[in-house]
Formats: C-alpha cells, structure tokens, sequence
C-alpha cells in the first residue's frame, strides 16, 4: 500500500521508535504517546481494520495478541495490568487505516471512554 503510513514503518521508509519484529509483526511506540506505555502492534501484511478480520487472517490476529502479552510483561505492566484498544472506523476513532492494537500501560484508565 504505497501511501499508507504504516506499511512505510514496516518497510523502514520512515523512522519509528521499534521494540519488537519477527516476519509477521511488528510493535513500535506511538508517536503521540497516551500514558507512559503506548505502543502500537500491527501486522506487517496491509489489512486495513477489524472489519476485514477473517479465517484467513485469524491466526496472524491471534500472533498479535500473543506478541502483546509477551512484550506487556517485558515493559513490566502486566501486573498492574494495561489496556488494549482498537479503533474500527469513523465512530470507532481509526485514523490509519492499516489494523493496528494499541497497548496502552503505565497509568489507570478511565471507562467507559469518552
Ligand atoms: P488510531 O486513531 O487510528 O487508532 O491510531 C493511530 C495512532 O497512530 C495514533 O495514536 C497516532 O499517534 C499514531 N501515529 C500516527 N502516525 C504515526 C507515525 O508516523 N509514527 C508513529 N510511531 N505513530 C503514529
Ligand atoms: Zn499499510
């Protein structure tokens, strides 16, 4: 996807702050951080939101989550616990449209959002 900001971070286009990559995922930090921890996991092959999720990307989604635990207790919020959050859509307050989780940690989190 040439103009989508996300895949240039994967390709290493442009810069991001990365903390984690193998050949499916990759886990940077949010440029515009929300509490002390905020990272944002995404797969590296373009898919745009929730609403493309399918049986044939079910397992790569399913790697997400793994890959969220795992780096959750490596930046030492797993105890405390954190918030993962993904924004679908307009309503949904997505703003790049390439699926990604936010791994939000460090602070405690307010519900219902806002
Ligand atoms: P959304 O609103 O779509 O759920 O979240 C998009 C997130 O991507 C925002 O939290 C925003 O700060 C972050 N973001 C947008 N552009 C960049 C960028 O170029 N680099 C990084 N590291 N984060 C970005
Ligand atoms: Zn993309």
């Amino acid at each position: 996807m040439e103009d989508c900001i996300f895949c240039k971070i994967v390709n290493k286009e442009i810069p991001s702050e990365i903390i984690y990559e193998d050949d499916k995922v990759m886990a940077f930090k949010d440029v515009n951080p929300q509490s002390p921890v905020h990272v944002l996991v995404i797969p590296k092959e373009h898919i745009e939101s929730s609403n493309d999720i399918d049986d044939n990307n079910s397992q790569l989604i399913g790697h997400i989550f793994v890959t969220i635990k795992e780096l959750a207790k490596e930046l030492g919020i797993d105890e405390d616990g954190y918030r993962i959050v993904n924004n679908c859509g307009s309503f949904g307050g997505q703003t790049v449209y390439h699926i990604h989780f936010h791994l939000l940690g460090g602070r405690k989190f307010s519900w219902p959002p806002g």
